[in-house]
């Protein structure tokens, strides 16, 4: 097989671009959801009829927290195959430093037995048209292909692994990928190009993504390439609901914890069901059991974990040969470097976006230039801010970054509640409430001023953006109403910036609290404002705005709070889901997406763009959160997990689904900075992106590429 450079650094031009713009209307009868294809070859395993079993031992096991000494779904830590591959990097380690030392010779002499000779090579690759699969970056990677070193390897068998597991584990591979990719082109969300190209060649008929056209995200300047658009006017300006898309007139009604739309003839009667496709819950379950047997079925680890070695192998051989013409190569980019490459922080919560050197210069601001605003409202008692800041015993001049004691310190290591708790200045949560809220009795003002603070900044900078998080409950139907008029009231906007939205997993607080009677009053708080403005703009113009820059849907939490449920066909519907327990991660996930997805086909009909799904997933807790996660989701935030999975890890690469990762972050929560799986991931070709997840809680500065 041809050496094609890191795989990964090819792969996100694909990623963009791939934005699906009509869609063949999809069956979808009363009662009757849409029920996914069979992939169009023959994918039958050795495991077939067997993954429910497979998968209800999975889950006893994670629930019992057994004793093992390693989980199913891990490559085992003292296998033979780990000493090994410990020795092979104690030497590769010895052959760099030699390789510093007496670079020439040694380099020469792996030439020769590396047979290097890499445009060669590649042109017999390619008469002899060898792995398929490689073909699609190998065409565009030619023309900057032909300055490196290449290694190439030949022989039939590459894989090490014997031939009898090799056609099972790729089928198992294969039919994993198939199932990602229905319930990704249910939701019109995307899917890597390259992958689905690949999976086209495995099947006579074409796949969902063929009903996707392809547009240009967005509309951009002549200049694009350089700058990003820049608006004119401000997109909150006109609010005239006379200038918003009509009403439709259709009617909206949660069934089975999903929403189904409904085409009224007059405002009493009921009418007749929408064709928008959502998934099926029992063909979900089934498909969850099979990943969950593929996990930690043997012949398969070994395979994805053989592969996967394979590729950091590559990337560290690119490395060794090419590492000077990478650096010159850098070197020869006019007017760029490392500060000014653009740059987007794809996972980062609005609350904590500043740092706490900012929020403190802000506090202290805010109590020269408001003391007497009416802040907060306690039993029916008005307090200033002086008031508040009165009764903590506090003035200006005692404040500083120490008292404010927002920094994640060890103190949080693997104790998410205590930093949790690190949201609160000075510990109280009633400052929470005042500065980082959009919802409170200033209407979120301290808190839309200091975010618009940050969003000059990114401007200045010009080549900084975010993707901030914005919390919605699902505590009361009028969550929305309420962030949409605190953004369009207080105009907080930046061409830098667009929103995702965090769902916290906190039904058992609010169900506990008697605040919610079941799970589906949840998902109707959540779900029920979006379909109503978008059957109707005219009904809400300032929700109908703000969601113009809304990207899509976050679920948050700490996921290693131990789960008491298994999520399959006996689960209660979200409508009996009556107890003060917390359903588990993947019935969370399942529903959201499920939302989502009919909501998804609503907009694209409406003309409206659609949300995508991207999860924090694999930060830690049990292994099937990144089952959901590969299933149902574009993008994911953390997977730290996938270290442990070959698996899922290789699934992930072969996906290439974006996995946007804080080293700092786990740093002071799960993982210290030195075991950090980034560089792994980033060798083998994974599609990861470095964020920085809570500035307030992890940052000493402004910038955060000064502190890496
Ligand atoms: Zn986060």
């Amino acid at each position: 097989m041809a050496w094609s450079g890191v795989e990964g650094h090819l792969f996100p031009a694909d990623l963009r671009g791939a934005t699906p713009v009509t869609v063949k209307p999809q069956r979808s009868l009363p009662g009757t959801p849409v029920s996914g294809k069979q992939p169009p070859i023959d994918l039958r395993t050795s495991m077939d009829g067997k993954y429910k079993e497979i998968a209800e031992e999975l889950f006893t096991r994670s629930l019992a927290e057994s004793e093992m000494r390693s989980a199913p779904y891990e490559f085992p830590e003292d296998s033979p195959i780990e000493q090994l591959e410990e020795r092979r990097h104690r030497l590769e380690r010895q052959i760099s430093q030699d390789i510093k030392l007496e670079p020439e010779i040694l380099l020469r002499a792996k030439q020769d037995f590396m047979k290097i000779d890499s445009d060669t090579d590649l042109e017999f690759m390619s008469e002899r048209g060898i792995d398929a699969v490689d073909d699609g970056f190998r065409a565009r990677a030619l023309p900057l292909e032909r300055e490196y070193q290449r290694v190439s390897i030949s022989g039939e068998e590459k894989c090490g692994v014997p031939f009898v597991d090799l056609v099972d584990a790729a089928k198992c591979v294969v039919k994993a990928l198939f199932i990602r990719e229905k319930y990704i082109s249910l939701s019109m969300q995307n899917f890597c190009k390259t992958t689905a190209c690949s999976l086209q060649e495995l099947g006579e008929t074409p796949l969902d993504l063929r009903v996707y056209e392809e547009i240009p995200e967005t509309p951009v300047d002549a200049d694009a390439p350089v700058h990003p658009p820049v608006s004119e006017t401000h997109p909150y300006e006109n609010l005239d609901p006379k200038n918003m898309p009509a009403d439709t007139e259709y009617s909206c009604e949660m069934v089975d914890g999903v929403v189904h739309v409904f085409n009224r003839k007059s405002p009493t009667e009921k009418g007749t069901l929408l064709d928008l496709p959502y998934p099926d819950l029992k063909e979900y379950i089934a498909d969850m059991n099979i990943m969950l047997a593929l996990i930690i079925n043997g012949p398969v680890k070994s395979f994805c974990y053989r592969r996967l070695q394979y590729l950091s192998s590559k990337f560290q051989m690119h490395i060794l040969l090419n590492e000077m013409k990478e650096l010159a190569a850098q070197k020869k980019v006019p007017h760029r470097d490392f500060y000014n490459i653009r740059k987007v922080d794809t996972h980062i919560h609005a609350s904590s976006c500043m740092n706490q050197k900012h929020l403190l210069r802000f506090i202290k601001r805010a109590m020269k230039k408001y003391p007497g605003e009416v802040v907060h409202v306690e039993r029916g008692h008005g307090q200033t801010l002086m008031d508040v800041f009165e009764n903590m015993n506090l003035t200006a001049f005692d404040l500083s970054v120490d008292t404010l004691d927002m920094h994640a310190d060890r103190n949080t290591f693997h104790r998410f509640d205590k930093f949790n708790a690190k949201y609160n200045p000075i510990g109280e949560s009633i400052l929470r409430e005042i500065f980082i809220k959009t919802d409170n009795h200033i209407e979120g003002k301290y808190f839309a001023h200091i975010i618009k603070e940050v969003m000059e900044d990114l401007e200045e900078s010009k080549y900084q953006n975010s993707e901030l998080r914005l919390s919605i409950y699902g505590r009361s139907r009028d969550e929305w109403d309420k962030l949409a008029k605190w953004a369009v009231k207080h105009a907080v906007y930046s061409d830098n910036v667009r929103w995702l939205i965090q769902v916290p997993r906190l039904f058992d607080v609010y169900r506990t609290k008697k605040q919610l009677a079941n799970f589906q009053e949840m998902l109707e708080n959540i779900f029920l404002p979006l379909f109503e403005v978008t059957v109707n703009p005219r009904s809400n113009p300032e929700l109908h705005l703000f969601l113009q820059h809304v990207v899509g849907f976050d679920s948050v939490d700490d996921e290693s709070k131990p789960e008491h449920h298994v999520f399959n066909m006996d689960s209660p519907q979200p409508a009996n889901w009556t107890a003060e327990t917390n359903p588990p991660y993947s019935y969370y996930l399942y529903y959201t997406y499920a939302n989502m997805t009919v909501l998804n086909h609503l907009r694209r009909r409406r003309g409206f763009h659609t949300f995508v799904l991207r999860p924090h997933c694999g930060e830690a807790g049990p292994i099937h959160h990144l089952v959901s996660g590969f299933m149902l989701s574009e993008n994911i935030s953390h997977g730290l997990l996938l270290r442990k999975a070959p698996v899922l890890q290789y699934l992930y690469y072969l996906a290439q689904i974006g996995i946007a990762m804080s080293p700092l972050s786990n740093n002071s929560l799960f993982l210290s900075y030195h075991r950090n799986p980034l560089p792994e991931y980033l060798s083998r070709g994974l599609s990861i992106s470095l964020s920085t997840d809570d500035p307030l809680q992890f940052h000493f500065t402004k910038r955060p590429e000064n502190l890496s």
